[in-house]
């Protein structure tokens, strides 16, 4: 993964690698399928910086833990610090946007939440955590009309707009800062549209947000 991420259009990025905050549920298609309650406010949990690595190399997922799921997710690049933003702070704020999966150990996953412990087993291990490089956000950009697609073994599985999102963006960023700092190069993953479903050795993956990012992996031998 290298120690910095990747700005695509050439920029060079000094952002180091940091956590990863993630929201569940903020699609109400994806909680349903999962037989999940739509939330009333965002359901947060991080990745570590040892989660990340890059979209576009083969996939390591582990083999011995059950069920692996893909699910793709616009990803928000911070370049600045936010603490108790607002909106405007927080859109200041923003790096870049790009493509994420939120690899999830689904079975090990419903156990914990059965037995009401904390995901972080089934979500943040090595390797949980594929990233694309981020492109940066123009006047233009509108961060709730972006489209997120998956094919799996040329089949389309997730097809989703980000205009679907129960907390929007920056309403999300302001949330996570009154829990969370977030610094320069931390992440934000925005939830998963609906569509998601199982990983096998092998798969072909294709994903695109909008026409701005284009990313093609392959899961690869299992990680043990
Ligand atoms: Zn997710």
């Amino acid at each position: 993964m290298g120690n910095y991420h990747h700005i695509v259009n050439g920029r060079a990025s000094d952002l180091p690698l940091g956590k990863v905050v993630c929201v569940g549920r903020n699609y109400a298609a994806h909680a349903k399928e999962l037989n999940n309650p739509v939330p009333t406010e965002p359901v947060l949990f991080i990745k570590p910086s040892t989660s990340l690595v890059k979209l576009e190399e083969p996939l390591a997922i582990p083999s011995h833990l059950g069920e692996c799921h893909f699910e793709a997710e616009m990803s928000i690049l911070i370049g600045q610090s936010l603490s108790n933003c607002n909106h405007e702070q927080a859109s200041e704020a923003i790096a870049g946007i790009g493509l994420a999966l939120d690899l999830t150990l689904r079975e090990l996953q419903q156990e914990l939440k059965e037995k009401g412990l904390p995901w972080e087993k089934a979500k943040s291990f090595d390797g949980s955590c594929p990233v694309s490089g981020f492109v940066p956000i123009s006047q233009g950009t509108n961060l709730q009309d972006q489209q997120i697609l998956l094919l799996q073994n040329q089949q389309i599985k997730q097809n989703g707009n980000t205009e679907d999102m129960i907390t929007s963006v920056l309403a999300l960023l302001s949330y996570i800062s009154q829990f969370f700092t977030l610094l320069p190069g931390d992440i934000v993953l925005t939830g998963t549209p609906a569509g998601v479903g199982p990983l096998k050795p092998g798969d072909q993956l294709s994903l695109s947000l909008s026409d701005s990012i284009h990313c093609i992996t392959e899961v690869g031998s299992s990680a043990g």
